[in-house]
C-alpha cells in the first residue's frame, strides 16, 4: 500500500494548495495521505474534500514545532481532530510565537544590510498567520541573495547566520498532550535531522514516550537509506510505531516526491496498523 503521512501545503510552507497537493498525490499513486502543515490545520478541510472526490483515504495531520533541551524538533500528530479546542489553542500560541520571531528576523536582516525581507516574506506566505523561514528563503532567492532555497538557508537562516533568531517553541509535553487531547497519535518527525548524540537521542525518545508519544518516522525524505535502517532499529528498541512520509513541500524544494519513498521494513509495527 502506498501511504504518505507527511507533507505541506500553502496553509504552511508548501508550494501547492491543499487540493492541488492531494491531486498530485493521486497521480503519484498514493492511497492514504496525511497533510501535516506546520502548527496549523486550516488546509485539512480542502484537502479532505479533494481526497474524497478522488477516492483516496485522507488522514488529518499537523506538524508541531517544539523546543527540547534547546534544540528544535518536530512532532507530527496523525488522526487528530482539527476542531478540538485544546489542540486549536495550543497551535494558536505557537503561531503567535512565529509572528514575533518573523518580526525579529526582519529586524536582524535589516541590521545586516538586507532591508525589506519581512515584507518580502509576507508576500510568499499565503496564510498570513503562518510565516516560516521558508517564506524568507523564497524572498531572498527572488532578490538574488543566493541561487536557491538550500543555499539561502546556509548563508542566512541557520544558527550563526545573520537572519537566524533563536526561538522557544512549544514544550515536548505540551505538543504531545495537544495531539492526544484531540484523539491523535504523536510521531517524532525526521529524527535523523536532529544530529543528537546517541545518549541525547535516547533521552529525548524516553521522554517522548513518557509523555505519551507513540511513533517515529523511519522512512522520510530527510533520511538516507542507511538512516532507514538506523531508525528502524531505534523504533524496535523503543517500542515505537513506525511512520513513512515524504515531507514534500513542492517542486525544487523537496528531496522526495509524494508517495515515492520505499516501504517500511516488514517487521515494524506501522502507525496505521489499527486504522
Ligand atoms: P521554520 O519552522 O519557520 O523554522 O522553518 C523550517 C522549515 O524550513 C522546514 O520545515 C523546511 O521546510 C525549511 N528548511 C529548514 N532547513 C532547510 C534547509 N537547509 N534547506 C531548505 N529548507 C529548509
Ligand atoms: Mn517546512
Ligand atoms: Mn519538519
Ligand atoms: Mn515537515
Amino acid at each position: 500500500m502506498n501511504i504518505d503521512l507527511h507533507c505541506h501545503s500553502t496553509a504552511s510552507d508548501g508550494l501547492l494548495k491543499p487540493g492541488e497537493l492531494v491531486a498530485r498525490a493521486v497521480v503519484n499513486g498514493v492511497e492514504v495521505l496525511a497533510l501535516t502543515d506546520h502548527d496549523n490545520v486550516s488546509g485539512l478541510v480542502e484537502a479532505r474534500a479533494q481526497a474524497e472526490s478522488q477516492g483516496i483515504r485522507f488522514v488529518n495531520g499537523v506538524e508541531i514545532s517544539v523546543t527540547w533541551e534547546g534544540s528544535t524538533v518536530h512532532i507530527v500528530g496523525l488522526q487528530i481532530d482539527p476542531e478540538d479546542p485544546v489542540l486549536r489553542s495550543g497551535l494558536e500560541s505557537v503561531r503567535a510565537g512565529r509572528a514575533r520571531r518573523a518580526e525579529k528576523m526582519g529586524e536582524a536582516l535589516d541590521a545586516a544590510g538586507i532591508p525589506g525581507s519581512l515584507a518580502g516574506a509576507r508576500i510568499y506566505a499565503e496564510n498570513p498567520t503562518l510565516i516560516s523561514r521558508s517564506h524568507f528563503a523564497r524572498h531572498l532567492v527572488k532578490t538574488g541573495r543566493a541561487p536557491n532555497v538550500k543555499s539561502v538557508f546556509q548563508r542566512y537562516l541557520v544558527k550563526g547566520k545573520p537572519g537566524y533568531v533563536p526561538h522557544q517553541w512549544a514544550s515536548l509535553a505540551d505538543a504531545v498532550s495537544w495531539i492526544r487531547a484531540s484523539g491523535g497519535i504523536a510521531v517524532v518527525a525526521h529524527p535523523g535531522r536532529y544530529k543528537f548524540p546517541k545518549p541525547e537521542l535516547h533521552a529525548f525518545l524516553a521522554e517522548f514516550r513518557d509523555c505519551g508519544g507513540a511513533g517515529i518516522e523511519v522512512v522520510t525524505g530527510s533520511h538516507s537509506p542507511e538512516q532507514y535502517l538506523e531508525f528502524a532499529r531505534v523504533a524496535r528498541k523503543f517500542g515505537l510505531r513506525a511512520s513513512r512520509g515524504s515531507d514534500y513541500h513542492g517542486k525544487g524544494e523537496s528531496k522526495a516526491d509524494l508517495g515515492a519513498l520505499p516501504q517500511l521494513p516488514d517487521d515494524l509495527s506501522p502507525v496505521w496498523r489499527d486504522w
